[in-house]
């Protein structure tokens, strides 16, 4: 991946925070580099990209993405490998679905250039943020939104594409309690379920939230149209192991097209599991839990790369997976993304972008 890099304005912050930090006690999302990225699109182009020091914004409580929610983001990754190299996870495959978003939202594209060169500058300037301890990593939040103040119901004709970071330890991923939700829906075929616009998540609290009162960690989003099949887990895609084979719903406009469902997938081929990306009942889920024949279940995305499910509950029946053990498909995926994320394994599918030094 060729880039070329614009010319960028850095403006640097007087003290950094970075010293203030406990990185051995990160947790996700708690704490923001001293750094963002700011590019600003108005009379149809992109101006410049200016690194600034994060904070505050100001903004018209009239602009447009707080009333009709054009709000998009993407989330990715950063390491320093065992070398000591900076490298990002996949960054153009996160290109490509925040562009998917952006046109189904109406919204001005990327270029590689701009995004590669916005993050690549970015993570020079804040490079001592990467965390280097086990499991961490610098988690990276592009995010655009509509800017223009106006009450009138239209496409915006101005954004902010901003970029922020975030040190991240290892994500804790006890295993989660879900139940397969039969009235709620996430998304509808047709509608933006494949996309990662801000609206997905605000729709998905409420079920959300009625299922942790119940008890539950998260919902297993079904189809629209009769709740029979299984689309997602809470922000995750989801992932089984089947009759010894890894099973995970096909794609449909109702789900998103996670980068880690697709390394996972990728992977297996040299992993011993045959793959099966298909249509999956809860019917046969059920049946699985009750001849024994599901292992495992659970989730996959950038933040917990892998969340081990405990339980699902069904037509209000509560049926338990067995422990994650060791050997476990889910336990052997994560570590093999580990391996070739830190240089352990060789990158065969070419996808650490590694930083020039
Ligand atoms: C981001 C997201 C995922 C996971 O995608 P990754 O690219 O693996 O992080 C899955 N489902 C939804 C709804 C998401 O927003």
């Amino acid at each position: 991946m060729a880039v070329m890099t614009a010319p960028i304005h850095i403006e640097r912050v007087k003290t950094s925070r970075r010293a203030s930090i406990d990185f051995n006690n990160l947790g996700f999302g708690n704490y923001i580099s001293d750094h963002m990225s700011l590019t600003e699109y108005s009379n149809g182009s992109w101006g410049e990209t200016k690194i600034v020091p994060y904070g505050d914004l100001t903004l018209s409580p009239a602009m447009l993405a707080l009333h009709y929610g054009q709000a998009i983001f993407e989330g990715m990754k950063a390491f320093k490998n065992k070398d000591g190299q900076i490298i990002i996870f996949r960054p153009q495959r996160h290109l490509q679905r925040m562009n998917k978003s952006l046109e189904r939202m109406c919204m001005p594209l990327l270029s590689e250039e701009l995004f590669m060169s916005s993050l690549t500058t970015l993570l020079e300037v804040d490079a001592d943020w990467i965390p280097t301890n086990e499991g961490s990593s610098l988690y990276l939040r592009p995010f655009m939104f509509a800017s223009e103040a106006k009450l009138g119901v239209k496409i915006s004709d101005e954004y902010k594409f901003i970029i922020l970071t975030s040190p991240v330890g290892p994500y804790f991923s006890k295993a989660v309690k879900v139940k397969v939700e039969e009235e709620f829906v996430r998304a509808a075929e047709g509608g933006t379920g494949f996309v990662k616009c801000a609206g997905n998540y605000g729709g998905a609290f409420y079920p959300t939230m009625l299922a942790q009162k119940q008890g539950f960690d998260q919902v297993l989003w079904t189809d629209s149209k009769e709740h029979k099949y299984i689309d997602e887990s809470g922000a995750m895609n989801v992932m089984f192991v089947l009759n010894g084979k890894l099973v995970t719903p096909k794609l449909l406009s109702s789900l998103l097209d996670g980068v880690t469902r697709d390394s996972i997938l990728t992977m297996s081929e040299s992993m011993g599991i045959q793959k099966e990306e298909r249509r999956v009942s809860v019917a046969e889920i059920e049946e699985g839990f009750k001849n024994g024949t599901l292992t495992e279940a659970f989730g996959v995305g950038t933040a917990a790369v892998v969340s081990p499910i405990a339980s699902i509950s069904i037509h209000g029946r509560n049926y338990e997976l067995p422990p994650v053990g060791p050997d476990s498909f889910q336990l052997r995926a994560k570590k093999k993304l580990n391996d070739i994320r830190m240089g352990y394994e060789a990158d065969v599918h070419g996808w650490n972008y590694i930083l020039p030094k």
